[in-house]
């Protein structure tokens, strides 16, 4: 694939246009076999609102290889402005693509993030559901700044060659890039709540709800401390329909 992808430009903020089938094959030709690190970022809604806001968060999706269209806002954005993405991708889904990818290629993963016990129940989750696949290590997401060097050193030695961090927006994206030189995985991913999804610890909403882009509502519907984040989305779509430089 050649290396300038496809991207739209939402608020600002460039978004990828790939299938989740087109990152998958990217992600294993330039990081896992070229070994060219790749940071991977979801972008939805409420991230590009607090890119427009916030200058350093803006940087920081900037500089991530991959931003792809996680959220059913940034589908629609591109959508309305006439340049569709190809299809949303998930980074719960994008992650599960990658897991079979290393199952059956030998790459080595790392659950870094969530609460104590997240990570491992993840692990052991995605071990049954994902015959071979190797889970290197893991480590929960609450930690001090001085502890970073440590578990970098961790991760590095435990081989993995990609890295799912699950700390939450944006200490994910800030420890991603603060960190990124220093990791050996080829493959660095801002995951979210994804390991408490795959934990069981938080249910996905149901299929005809993620069909119909209503996967946000089960979140606040599931998660009514969400509300003030939630506030995001109809700024979002404001700022989407009336925006001037298009
Ligand atoms: N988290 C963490 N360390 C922190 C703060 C949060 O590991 O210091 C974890 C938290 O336990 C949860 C995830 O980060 O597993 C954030 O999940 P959320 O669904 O809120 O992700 P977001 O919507 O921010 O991507």
């Amino acid at each position: 694939m050649a290396t300038t992808l496809p991207t739209r430009n939402i608020l600002g903020v460039t978004i990828h246009a790939l299938s989740q089938r087109q990152v998958l094959d990217y992600l294993a030709e330039t990081a896992l076999k070229q070994g060219r690190q790749q940071v991977v970022a979801t972008a939805n809604a409420e991230m590009v609102m607090l890119a427009k806001e916030d200058a350093a968060f803006g940087a920081l999706l900037a500089a991530a290889d991959l931003v792809v269209p996680d959220g059913a806002g940034v589908v629609w954005a591109a959508r309305h402005q006439g340049n569709p993405v190809p299809e949303r991708v998930p980074g719960v889904d994008l992650t599960q693509a990658l897991l079979a990818y290393a199952s059956k290629n030998g790459k080595k993963v790392f659950f870094f993030g969530a609460a104590p016990g997240v990570a491992e129940e993840a692990a052991r989750r995605a071990c049954k559901r994902f015959p071979g696949l190797v889970v290197a290590g893991t480590r929960d997401g609450y930690f001090s700044a001085a502890d970073s060097p440590r578990i970098v050193a961790m991760i590095n030695e435990s081989g993995a060659d990609l890295l799912f961090v699950a700390l939450g927006v944006p200490k994910q994206e800030q420890w991603i890039q603060a960190n990124r030189a220093a990791l050996a995985p080829r493959v660095v991913m801002g995951v979210g709540g994804t390991l408490d999804v795959m934990a069981g610890r938080v249910k996905r909403a149901p299929v005809w709800m993620q069909r119909t882009s209503l996967e946000w509502l089960y979140r606040l519907l599931c998660q009514p401390s969400r509300f003030i984040r939630m506030l995001a989305l109809p700024r979002f779509a404001m700022a989407v329909l009336f925006d001037k430089k298009r």
